[in-house]
């Protein structure tokens, strides 16, 4: 087995060309361009792929057949604006790798030119917590501990990395904020507490107070069963509003909140129907 010199894949040691992405490279030339472009293709589908992988290829394409842009736009059949878009992006994430951490690649590039957008974050709600701080509801009691790393992850060492660290800002508390994506809840719950044992083992002094915040989409009774003993952790759900904003609303004046948006959706008319059916 040897490695395909343009789409890094295995191909077989006597094959001509790549199995996959059909490049000859005795011959420096593609046996079928229809195989690349299929190939590309099957890249652009993001289950399966990184974004980043179509960048690569791009860039090997250019290196390995001296082509120009324009060449590219041709060989692939794209867009002249997507091939730039590919090109851009890769030299941004080669200067910092962390680029690599956003979902999307539209989110990658609208970070990487600095004009992300609130709404880029919803897969990436860590950054969007980080960049955001200042306008969450916990910036007025915390502020994030360490602001070295690009987005506010902490390296926790053997016990992970957590999501957001804050100290609070006038007493001797910590926050260790984890955000519930695809995991389970128990094991968010778990998680959380490992990292807030951490803290109190390696960064907290002796009488330090360490809370915690567990994020979640949705409300969770699960997680909020598993906290009725904990009361150190809550449990805060998130709201996208109008202007693009996310808040972040504890689970006793979630309901209340949607109640108020159920009501900003309707008429005068429709309420003043709902007042005469509860008041019978
Ligand atoms: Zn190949």
């Amino acid at each position: 087995m040897k490695y395909c010199e343009l789409c890094n894949n295995e191909t077989l040691e006597e094959a001509t060309f790549c199995k996959i992405c059909g490049f000859n490279s005795k011959a420096n030339t593609f046996e079928n361009p229809d195989r690349l472009r299929l190939y590309y293709k099957s890249l652009c589908s993001k289950d399966h792929y990184h974004w980043s992988k179509r960048l690569y290829l791009i860039e090997r394409i250019m290196e390995l057949l001296r082509y120009e842009q324009c060449d590219v736009v041709k060989l692939l059949s794209i867009s002249k604006s997507n091939v730039s878009q590919c090109l851009t992006l890769l030299s941004h994430l080669k200067e910092n790798h962390e680029l690599e951490d956003f979902e999307s690649m539209t989110s990658a590039f609208n970070a990487a030119k600095g004009t992300l957008k609130p709404v880029d974050y919803e897969k990436d709600l860590q950054k969007y917590i980080y960049r955001e701080w200042e306008n969450t509801v916990f910036a007025e009691e915390w502020y994030i501990y360490n602001k070295n790393h690009l987005f506010g992850k902490f390296k926790a060492g053997e016990a992970g990395e957590i999501d957001l660290l804050a100290h609070h800002r006038r007493k001797n508390k910590w926050l260790i904020i984890e955000l519930k994506r695809e995991k389970s809840s128990d094991r968010t719950v778990g998680q959380t507490l490992r990292y807030m044992g951490w803290v109190k083992d390696n960064l907290a002094e002796q009488d330090d107070e360490v809370n915690g915040i567990i994020i979640s989409r949705t409300y969770d009774k699960n997680i909020e069963l598993s906290l009725k003993c904990i009361p150190s952790i809550k449990l805060y759900i998130y709201n996208r509003l109008d202007h693009n904003l996310l808040q972040f609303i504890p689970p006793e004046e979630a309901e209340i909140f949607e109640a108020k948006q159920l009501l900003s959706r309707l008429s005068s008319e429709q309420i003043e129907s709902l007042k005469k059916r509860f008041s019978r």
